[in-house]
């Protein structure tokens, strides 16, 4: 018997390693983006739900996958309460602001934790990508969980996505993981469209612009990494405001200087697909 002792590394590299995957498309979506971000709380379902919104803004057909199986946020941020049907067969996503819909949130009770192993994500994972009824899509917008588990892993190895945009703030300890992020879709061979800088810095009634958690940290982050850099987004207390309201800014506010934010971003990622 060998004694080699097998550690923790090595376990990770197997199940990292870079080999031919035999990656399964989304059926009914041309494109798949996946929204991810190292931290929680950086913005991300912010900027996945905002960005899907200036998309179809654009006449285009868009679907939001909310994949954070732990913490769904798309029932809070678009305000659906109602469940999905089944034809039978797959489910059929909710149409709401003209984006079709799908969260494991339109199927649990709003305060149900879940307390899910690893082979249960996957498997609801598999369920959102091949047995919802997406229809006609130009764009399938994927709301990652945060960091670099499970959801990840099945995304990048398994499901053919398109691109990744990675979300993040511009403190320290938010740009260590961005970077781990970076090296993950790297060594999986996952196209990284580029980084978005968001909670960048805040205007004051003053006029004056306080860099609250850093500045410039994710361009560096990008130019270190031979990545792009998309844009940045400030802190506009409008934008948290109207998420709250399950109504987000680019819906509420289309003509705010803060969706045109995200209005200039989606035009920018549209762009690269050329639709
Ligand atoms: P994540 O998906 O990364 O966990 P969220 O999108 O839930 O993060 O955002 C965390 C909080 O920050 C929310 O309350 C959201 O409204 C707020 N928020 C995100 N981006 C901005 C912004 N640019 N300006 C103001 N508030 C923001």
């Amino acid at each position: 018997m060998s004694n080699k002792k097998v550690g923790l590394s090595d376990t990770m590299k197997a199940k990292t390693e870079p080999k031919t995957f035999r990656r399964n498309p989304i059926i009914g979506t041309k494109f798949t983006i996946a929204i991810s971000s190292a931290k929680g709380g950086v913005g991300k379902s912010t900027f996945a739900s905002n960005l899907a919104l200036a998309l179809k803004k654009m006449d285009l057909n868009i679907g939001l996958l909310d994949a954070d199986i732990y913490g769904p946020s798309l029932p809070k941020l678009f305000s659906i309460n109602e469940k999905p049907e089944s034809d039978g067969q797959k489910l059929k996503p909710i149409l709401k602001y003209g984006i079709q819909c799908m969260s494991i949130g339109f199927l649990t009770e709003e305060q149900t934790p879940m307390i899910w192993r690893g082979p249960m994500v996957i498997s609801a994972i598999k369920t959102f990508t091949q047995k919802v009824l997406w229809e006609n899509l130009d764009f399938l917008i994927v709301d990652m969980p945060p960091g670099t588990g499970d959801t990840q892993l099945t995304f990048a190895q398994e499901i053919n996505v398109d691109g990744v945009i990675i979300i993040s703030t511009p403190q320290e300890i938010a740009l260590q993981d961005v970077k781990r992020g970076i090296k993950m879709f790297d060594k999986l061979k996952v196209k990284i469209i580029g980084l978005v800088d968001n909670m960048c810095h805040f205007i004051g009634d003053d006029g004056k612009k306080y860099s609250i958690f850093g500045e410039g940290g994710v361009k560096k982050a990008a130019e270190e990494f031979n990545k792009e850099f998309l844009g940045e987004i400030p802190i506009y207390p409008n934008i948290g405001k109207y998420g709250d309201l399950g109504k987000p800014i680019v819906q509420s506010l289309p003509e705010d200087k803060a969706s045109k934010i995200f209005i200039n971003l989606a035009k920018k990622i549209n762009e690269k697909y050329k639709i």
